[in-house]
């Protein structure tokens, strides 16, 4: 059993707050979970080989967790990798993300980079490499064509991750297989629909956990910490967690 490596490029909400970057994070530097719109400046800031990068795994296609796809691309496209690579995703990730390149950087998928389209369903589970994938539904933003957060396997580890999420059965489901789970605290005590906040939602998450796992807040607002809650970090921008 190895050593699961998580390396923030992001661990702030949709607003940014405070100058935190938006959250996403590498596992083993080679899974990049989200690619917010500063992945390529952050994973270069790190020394994560982007090209090293095997699958980036989407949880749903707000801006904050999509919208840095391009620029990974550009930099596949004329920095030098050859090797393809595996983008995971709700229904219509690609055509979403050629929809943004169109109008953007239209040349970038004329690129010798093969990149493998993956459809993730909920419950359906995902052999990608050396990668477990299970993606589980959760409750966040109705308009969107899904929402998911994932379970996930890697060098013998087990790990979850949110997305984003309101309190739901899915993240209890997440939070109950984890040895490691990263999960979304948008807010210190505010409410919404849409979103975990610390006060109300953690200790409930955290009591669904095992007792030895670790919980690793994200997606958080500038205020957040950890709750006293037991085994529970507040992640930074750019640090790494080693478990
Ligand atoms: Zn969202």
């Amino acid at each position: 059993m190895g050593e699961l490596a998580l390396s923030l490029i992001g661990t702030g909400n949709a607003f940014a707050p405070g100058g935190l970057c938006w959250n996403g994070f590498v596992a083993n530097g080679s899974v990049l979970f989200e690619a917010p719109p500063q992945a390529l400046m952050a994973l270069n800031r790190l020394g994560i080989g982007v090209d090293d990068i095997e699958t980036v795994v989407i949880s749903h296609h707000h801006g904050d967790h999509f919208l840095g796809l391009p620029f990974l691309l550009l930099q596949w496209k004329y920095l030098g990798r050859t090797r393809p690579v595996r983008i995971v995703g709700p229904r219509d990730t690609e055509a979403i993300a050629r929809q943004v390149c169109e109008r953007t950087y239209p040349t970038v998928f004329d690129s010798p980079v093969a990149i493998e389209w993956v459809e993730a369903r909920a419950g359906e589970g995902l052999q990608l490499g050396a990668l477990r994938l299970e993606p589980v539904e959760v409750k966040h933003d109705t308009k969107l064509v899904a929402n998911f957060g994932y379970h996930a396997e890697l060098g013998g580890r087990r790990f979850a991750y949110t997305g984003d999420s309101a309190l739901c059965e899915g993240v209890l489901d997440l939070a109950r297989g984890a040895e490691v789970l990263v999960s979304e605290c948008s807010s210190r005590a505010d409410r919404h629909d849409t979103h975990m906040n610390l006060v109300d939602d953690m200790p409930a998450v955290r009591a669904a956990m095992g007792a030895e796992a670790e919980l690793v807040l994200t997606h958080i607002d500038a205020g957040v910490d950890t709750g006293g809650l037991a085994r529970t970090r507040v992640a930074e921008d750019f640090a790494t967690y080693r478990f």
